[in-house]
């Protein structure tokens, strides 16, 4: 049985998501992008309704979430403001390989303090020589009696200035490669955790980005994850999940862009008449409108079938893709619609298109994306 309708408390939890787009983001979206700033005061409120701690379980505190519920919210607060987005969302990022693989004790100590006040947390696999390739990891955990000492440095880490605890990625077991990663959950006051110098970007500009270094930093084997050489296992597990709300933040995106478009194009006049007129913007308008929804639907299919327990990886990697692809296209093409002035920072459509471009990047760029489909789609070769 297909059904594309929502349930009630889905429907209100859009509403909710909506609403909190449009009174506590969209006032402030501009603020927060032209100062570079962590929007402490949105996040504070984002906190008190339950957006930051959405997917924890509610055992540990947290209002678990059903992936279907995180896309739509997702879609709802990425139309509000990318870079707010991306600092709800990376709490999800962050929790995920916890929620999947931690025990009940490592839930209780880590998830619940982050549902008892304002926490963040951060997810540290990219370093400086493995971005793509992931298993080339150089950060190393060496176990010795019954600590693991950390060493190495991860780039490019959003919340890692916030974040009250990072899921590192480390290879304690270099001779076996990609079979030696391990992921581990290190606490912000462990001595050793160094946070880098915050990044200045072109987008997602209220995000919080740094480089994150781990010099022999001590940990318990106790904050082990699951067990040593499966961190790539569970760094590809996360993602999976994480994939879809990224190709929903790019449906936000999309149909935020397009909806300041139609009312620019009502309004604004040229040869005597709104520019919504000519056929030109009509089918422009048209084509966007197709692939947005086109969008929306592989996104939420995506999401159903993770609720579903099926198998879901290359379902995810195409929603993201293909969500993320839409919302660069579509906010390029509603730049255009603006003329002049949607390349004016007065206007919101170029922060639009900016944030749009971080989605097709992170959590595996679009490229990693068409190779986990192509070699699904596909099968072995020869
Ligand atoms: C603002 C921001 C926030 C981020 N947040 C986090 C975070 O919180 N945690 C975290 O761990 N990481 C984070 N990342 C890192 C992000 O996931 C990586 O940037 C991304 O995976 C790409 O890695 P790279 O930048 O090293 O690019 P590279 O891997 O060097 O890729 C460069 C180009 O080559 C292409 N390419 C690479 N390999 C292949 C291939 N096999 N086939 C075809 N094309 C290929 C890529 O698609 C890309 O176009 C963030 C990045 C940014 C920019």
């Amino acid at each position: 049985m297909i059904s594309f309708s929502l349930t009630e408390e889905q429907l209100a939890l859009q509403e909710m998501a909506r609403e909190f787009a449009e009174k506590e983001m969209i006032p402030n979206a501009a603020k927060y992008d032209k100062g570079d700033q962590f929007s402490e005061d949105v996040m504070k409120k984002a906190f008190e309704v339950g957006f930051l701690t959405c997917t924890i379980p509610e055992k540990y505190g947290g209002g678990e979430m059903n992936d279907l519920d995180t896309v739509v919210i997702s879609e709802e607060l990425a139309a509000g403001c990318a870079g707010m987005y991306t600092t709800m969302m990376v709490n999800a990022l962050a929790y995920t390989p916890v929620i999947l693989f931690g025990t009940d004790e490592q839930k209780k100590k880590f998830l619940t303090p982050q549902t008892e006040k304002m926490s963040f947390a951060s997810f540290c696999l990219t370093e400086r020589e493995a971005g793509s390739d992931a298993g080339a990891l150089k950060t190393r955990a060496k176990k010795i009696g019954k600590e693991y000492i950390i060493n190495g440095s991860k780039c490019f880490i959003s919340n890692g200035g916030l974040a009250s605890f990072y899921v590192v990625f480390a290879n304690s077991n270099p001779e076996k490669g990609m079979r030696g990663l391990s992921a581990f959950i290190v606490p912000r006051e462990a001595p050793g955790v160094i946070i880098g110098k915050e990044e200045d970007k072109m987008g997602h500009r209220a995000s919080n980005t740094v480089e994150m270094t781990f010099e022999d930093v001590k940990i318990p084997e106790t904050n082990l994850l699951g067990k040593e050489g499966i961190g790539f296992i569970i760094a590809m597990k996360t993602l999976d999940k994480t994939r879809a709300p990224v190709g929903a933040a790019g449906v936000g995106v999309a149909r935020a862009a397009l909806e300041y478009a139609i009312e620019y194009a009502k309004n604004r006049k040229q040869f005597g008449k709104p520019i919504a007129l000519f056929q030109n913007t009509l089918f422009k308008i048209a084509q966007m409108a197709m692939e947005i929804n086109a969008a929306r639907h592989l996104v939420w299919h995506a999401a159903w079938l993770m609720d579903e327990g099926k198998p879901c990886g290359k379902e995810s990697a195409m929603a993201k893709a293909f969500g993320s692809d839409v919302a660069m296209k579509v906010t390029i093409e509603c730049v255009q619609i603006l003329g002049g002035y949607g390349y004016m920072k007065d206007y919101p459509m170029e922060k639009l298109m900016r944030d749009a471009k971080l989605l097709q990047i992170y959590e595996g760029t679009n490229e990693i994306q068409r190779l986990v489909i192509s070699r699904e789609v596909i099968g072995p070769i020869v």
